[in-house]
Parts: C-alpha cells; sequence; structure tokens
C-alpha cells in the first residue's frame, strides 16, 4: 500500500497503473482517526472494485467550530495499519491547500431542507464543505464508486444528489452503520468520550432501538419518539440537538410520521458532538 500526499503524484500513480482505462477504482472518503466502521466501508470497495483509494483529510470547510477542528484527532501511523489490513491500495492524504488548489473555502449550496434541517441547521455551513471536499475529491481521483457509511444518514443523501448533478457517472454506495458490541455508533469522536461519557452516549443507541421495539409492539411511532426523546432531554450530561423521525431521501422536518424511514439523534455527551441512527421497521 502507498501513501500519496500530493494530487500531481496521485496522478503520476494512476498513469502508472493505467488506471482509467481497464481497473475499476473505489474511493474511500475519510478524515482519518480509522476505525472498524471505516474498515468496513474499504473492505466493501475491496471486494468490489480492482483498487481501492481511502482519502485521509481532516476538512476545515466542513467544520463550524474551530475548536472541534483543532480538537480532531490524527492518527496516519494507526490509520495506514488499519487501511491496509482491509485491503486499501493507496491512502491519499493531501493538505486541504492542495487540493482545493489555494485557500480551502466552500461554496454555499441550498438544496432546502436537505442541507438545511437537521445537521445543516445545527451545522450551518457543513453540507457546504461536505459537498466542497467531496466534489474535489471526485474530480481528482474519478472513481467508479464511491462508498459512504449510513451513520451520516444525511450525508449521504447530500452526497447522492451532488453526484448526480455534478458526476453522474460515479456511483454512491451506502454502507450498514457499525457499532460496538454494547452498541455505540463507532465514531472517531468516541476516543475523546471518558468512560461515564461511554456509559451516557450509549443512552442514544438505546433510545433508538427502544422506538423500534416499542412501534413493534404497538406503539404509535410518534408517541414513542416523543417520549424518548423526553427521556434524553432529562437524561445528565446529554446536552441533545435533535431526537426526530426523518425520511432519508427529503430530511423534511414537515415529514408526517408515515413517512419516516428513520429515526435520527444528535447530542453532545459531555461535550463531545455524536450523531446516531436506526432504520425504522415497523411504520406507526
Ligand atoms: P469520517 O472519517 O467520520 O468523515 O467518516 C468517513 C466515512 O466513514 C463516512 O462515510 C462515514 O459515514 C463512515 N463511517 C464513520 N463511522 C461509521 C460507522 N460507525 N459505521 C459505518 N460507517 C461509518
Amino acid at each position: 500500500m502507498k501513501i500519496i500526499r500530493t494530487s500531481v503524484e496521485l496522478n503520476h500513480w494512476f498513469n502508472e497503473h493505467n488506471i482509467q482505462i481497464n481497473k475499476s477504482l473505489g474511493l474511500v472518503p475519510t478524515m482519518g482517526a480509522l476505525h472498524q466502521g471505516h474498515a468496513s466501508l474499504i473492505e466493501n470497495a475491496s471486494k468490489e472494485c480492482d483498487l481501492v483509494v481511502v482519502s485521509i483529510l481532516v476538512n476545515p470547510t466542513q467544520f463550524n467550530a474551530k475548536d472541534d477542528l483543532d480538537a480532531y484527532p490524527r492518527t496516519m501511523a494507526a490509520d495506514a495499519e488499519i487501511a491496509k489490513a482491509s485491503g486499501c491500495n493507496v491512502i491519499f492524504a493531501p493538505t486541504a491547500e492542495d487540493l482545493y488548489g489555494g485557500k480551502p473555502k466552500a461554496a454555499q449550496i441550498n438544496w432546502g431542507s436537505l442541507t438545511h434541517s437537521f445537521e445543516g441547521k445545527c451545522r450551518p455551513g457543513h453540507f457546504d464543505g461536505v459537498i466542497a471536499v467531496v466534489d474535489k475529491l471526485f474530480g481528482v481521483i474519478q472513481p467508479n464508486k464511491a462508498y459512504f457509511g449510513a451513520k451520516d444518514l444525511q450525508q449521504v443523501a447530500v452526497v447522492q444528489k451532488m453526484s448526480q448533478i455534478r458526476h453522474p457517472n460515479i456511483e454512491i454506495v451506502s454502507c450498514d452503520l457499525i457499532r460496538d458490541s454494547k452498541g455505540l455508533a463507532l465514531s472517531s469522536r468516541n476516543i475523546r468520550l471518558t468512560n461515564q461519557g461511554i456509559k451516557r452516549a450509549l443512552k442514544l443507541s438505546f433510545a433508538l432501538s427502544n422506538v423500534v421495539e416499542k412501534t413493534s409492539e404497538g406503539s404509535s411511532l410518534k408517541t414513542a419518539v416523543d417520549t424518548a426523546r423526553k427521556e434524553l432531554n432529562e437524561s445528565e450530561g446529554i446536552d441533545l440537538e435533535y431526537f426526530n423521525g426523518v425520511n432519508c431521501q427529503t430530511f423534511s422536518p414537515e415529514d408526517e410520521p408515515f413517512d419516516w424511514s428513520h429515526i435520527v439523534v444528535a447530542a453532545n455527551v459531555d461535550g463531545v458532538r455524536l450523531i446516531d441512527n436506526i432504520e425504522i421497521e415497523v411504520v406507526g
């Protein structure tokens, strides 16, 4: 496995390997601090494509808080081990300046609720940054397929829309959300949680699965969601941003429960921002 740091060097590597001619290429965009959630994306890409590029960039344009950007873990040596073991051929780890061709900046994009509700509302400008960096990566790498995790459910919908408009030949593959043995959604931010923080964070996934369980026992979906939200709001150490049903295509807060496909949650747990979601099995 090779680690490449500039777009120019990456293009040389592509030319050497005749990449655009006779090999399928999978891309897994990441911000590093890789864990088993990322590994599952890389493994999926490696099963379906001849060559796999994992990009690693802590992208400044998608952070709306400088503290969060500064505190984001950077663990290149360990990342290289995980990427290699999962089937990666090339890690592409440019500087933001190299990728953006100057000072990193993102144009404002308004796709209604898709970019402005839930994550878009809580993190203004976040999806502008995501769209900008994924667009750049797709342009430089031109993969056949790009792999994203359903953990960032709204991001998958945003990237799918961007890709339909800007890169219609790239297939977007949504991969399952990976949890630890207790149910906590794996996240690069989890390493900032204390033991107490982990116990508190587990309440998020518990609340999500509880809604699914309650509705399967006959509760109305809306009642189950409202009850779970109230309980989380009353939980010590959890600063809830949202706990809602959504349709994973629209992310419209106006959608009725019968339109919902998932329950999504975002919260600050002991100062660490976490998101999670679950697919609804029973429609209420
Ligand atoms: P990140 O490095 O957090 O930007 O994530 C890079 C990619 O890995 C995104 O497509 C995420 O959705 C995905 N990812 C992160 N955590 C998980 C997880 N627990 N399960 C599945 N995919 C994940």
